[in-house]
Formats: structure tokens, C-alpha cells, sequence
């Protein structure tokens, strides 16, 4: 990343949240289950699959994630009447993994079995280093107690992620390979783009040779051409590609035309903000963005 770049994406946060907002509105449904589910039947019926997630990383108190959790039955409710080709996805610390581990593991295990009851998957997004240990710890214990509707995401930026694979390969488990969005130490992370790259395809490799279903979720053609050449020859029931909410959006609509399984991450909710800055700060277009957003706010009659 360039220089003016990285500066660019360091002063993110002190752009005002109404700007954030606007910059960011692509990426987010909107604020209502209503908007996702609106969403996910515009993407099904482009041949998209979906995964919803209500975002809620904020929360700081048990009131705070028992709420979410109940949002996420309301997800998995309107999934089935509306007959939805779409799952959930669910970071642990909406559920309240930093509040009190026992908390989220019975949160987590209530939306899996509600879930499996409608026949739905449940995928637990993985968060910073910090909660990878327990992330994989909930998931294993659900595993070990015979739910299959589950699964979990490993990050290619992580050193640990080879292991990690070795460790859980006995699951076979279902798993949603990204580069790892979070801001790690070079002691546990690769730091360069060439680093993470290598370790995706490694990683990529050794869950194909475990048997692993995967989900391939990056908008990077270098590595999207590298999977694809991997899984070419393989039932498209076998794998699937996955990108977030108002990225690559016509690369998508082509993969869905050549015959791949295509998922598209819907997060929806009024705690976007978070959400919002990791978005722009991957958006090579952040500067010129921000950039035109200021100007507009100066120009009479343009504020907001
Ligand atoms: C479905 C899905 C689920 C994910 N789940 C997790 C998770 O659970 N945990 C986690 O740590 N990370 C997750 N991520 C994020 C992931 O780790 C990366 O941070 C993110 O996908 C960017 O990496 P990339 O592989 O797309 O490559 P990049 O090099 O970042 O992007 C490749 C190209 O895509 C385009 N692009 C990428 N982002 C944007 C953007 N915001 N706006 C406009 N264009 C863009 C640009 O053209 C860019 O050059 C997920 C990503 C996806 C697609």
C-alpha cells in the first residue's frame, strides 16, 4: 500500500460518521431485517446464495448479545418463510465471547440447534487473534456433540492457520477461507501481500487433500484464478466462492454465469460503523472517495 494510502486509511476514524455512512452504504443492507431479506431475494434471484449477518460487534453487556442472538432467530425465521437460499453468519462476540465464554456458548448452541431445526447453516466468522482459541474451541464442542449444520472461517494471514487445519482435519470441517481482515503483530501474522497469497493457496490445498467443503471468500482475481484452476474438474456442489456485499459485484454475476456456487455476505443492522471502516479501508478507492465526499460537504447546498 502506498504511503498517501495508508495515511488516508489511518485518519479513517476521524472522518465524521455521517460521511463513513454514506461511503459505506453499498456494503450494508440497510438497517432493518426487512432490507436484508429484501437483498437476499434481489441476490437469489440473480442466482446469488446469501449469508446474513446482523452486525453487532459493539455489544458490552449479556442484555446486549442475548439481543442479537434473539435477532439472529429472526434471521433464521424469515429465512425459511420466505424460502431463502441463504445462511448466517455470526461473530462471537456479538455474542458475547468478551463478556463471559459461558454466555456465548450457550447463545451460539441455541441459534445451531434453532438452525438445524430449519435445516439451516450456521458459519461463525472468525475475529482478531485474541479470539481464535476459543472461536475454534465453541466450534469443536459443537462438532463433537453431533451438529453438522456448522462451520467456522480460517484466515490465511495467521501463521497458525496450517495447524490449525492439521488440528481440526479429523471434523472434516466446513470452512470459509479469507486473508483475515484484523491488524495483527508480525510475530503471529504476514505482513506482506505476497505472504498471505502463498499461505491461501497452501491453505486452500491442505483442506482440499482433508476433504473439506470450502468456502473460497476474496475478491482478489490472482488468488480467485488460482482457486478456480484447484476445484476445475469438481462438482460445483463441492465448493463454493464467496464475496461481501457491494464488492466485485459484476466478477460475481459472471462466476454465477459460468455455473459456480456464488455466496454474497448481507450484514444488516444499525451498529454499522465498525463494519463500515474495515470496508473502506480495503477499498483501493478510499482516497479519491473521501476525497470527492469533503469536497461535496463544501460545496453550498451539498452538505451531509
Ligand atoms: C464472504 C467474506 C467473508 C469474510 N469473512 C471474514 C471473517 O470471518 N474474518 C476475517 O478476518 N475476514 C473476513 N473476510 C475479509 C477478508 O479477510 C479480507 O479482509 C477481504 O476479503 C479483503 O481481501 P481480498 O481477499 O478480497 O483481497 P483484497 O486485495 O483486499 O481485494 C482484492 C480486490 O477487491 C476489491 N475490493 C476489496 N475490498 C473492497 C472494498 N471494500 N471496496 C471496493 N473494492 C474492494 C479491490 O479491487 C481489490 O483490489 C471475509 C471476506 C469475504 C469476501
Amino acid at each position: 500500500m502506498e504511503l498517501l494510502d495508508r495515511a488516508v486509511v489511518r485518519s479513517l476514524p476521524a472522518v465524521p460518521r455521517g460521511i463513513v455512512q454514506r461511503l459505506s452504504s453499498p456494503y450494508i443492507a440497510g438497517p432493518a431485517l426487512a432490507d436484508a431479506r429484501r437483498a437476499v431475494a434481489a441476490l437469489n434471484a440473480a442466482g446469488k446464495l446469501a449469508t446474513v449477518d446482523v452486525l453487532g460487534e459493539e455489544v458490552r453487556v449479556p442484555s446486549e448479545a442475548e439481543a442479537v442472538a434473539l435477532e439472529y432467530h429472526a434471521v433464521l425465521d424469515a429465512i425459511a418463510a420466505d424460502r431463502l437460499d441463504a445462511n448466517v453468519s455470526v461473530k462471537l462476540t456479538a455474542l458475547g465471547l468478551e463478556i463471559e465464554l459461558d454466555l456465548c456458548r450457550s447463545l451460539l448452541a441455541t441459534l445451531v440447534a434453532d438452525a438445524a431445526a430449519r435445516g439451516i447453516f450456521v458459519r461463525i466468522d472468525m475475529e482478531a487473534s485474541p479470539f481464535v482459541d476459543d472461536t475454534l474451541r465453541l466450534y469443536r464442542e459443537l462438532r463433537e456433540v453431533g451438529r453438522d449444520n456448522v462451520g467456522v472461517v480460517l484466515q490465511s494471514a495467521l501463521r497458525r492457520t496450517l495447524a490449525d487445519v492439521d488440528a481440526l482435519a479429523v471434523l472434516r470441517p466446513n470452512v470459509r477461507l479469507c486473508k483475515g481482515i484484523y491488524v495483527e503483530p508480525p510475530e503471529i501474522a504476514f505482513q506482506k501481500r505476497d505472504e498471505i497469497r502463498e499461505s491461501f493457496v497452501r491453505v486452500h490445498e491442505a483442506l482440499l487433500e482433508a476433504g473439506c467443503y470450502v468456502a473460497v471468500a476474496t475478491h482478489d482475481e490472482w488468488l480467485l484464478e488460482r482457486a478456480l484452476a484447484r476445484v476445475a474438474g469438481r462438482d460445483p456442489s463441492e465448493y463454493e466462492l464467496q464475496m461481501l456485499l457491494g464488492v466485485r459485484e459484476g466478477r460475481a454475476s459472471e462466476l454465477v454465469e459460468q455455473g459456480h456456487r456464488l455466496r454474497v455476505y448481507v450484514p444488516y443492522g444499525d451498529r454499522w460503523y465498525e463494519y463500515s471502516l474495515r470496508r473502506l479501508q480495503e477499498n483501493p478507492a478510499l482516497a479519491t472517495m473521501l476525497a470527492k465526499a469533503t469536497v461535496l460537504r463544501l460545496v453550498p447546498g451539498r452538505s451531509g
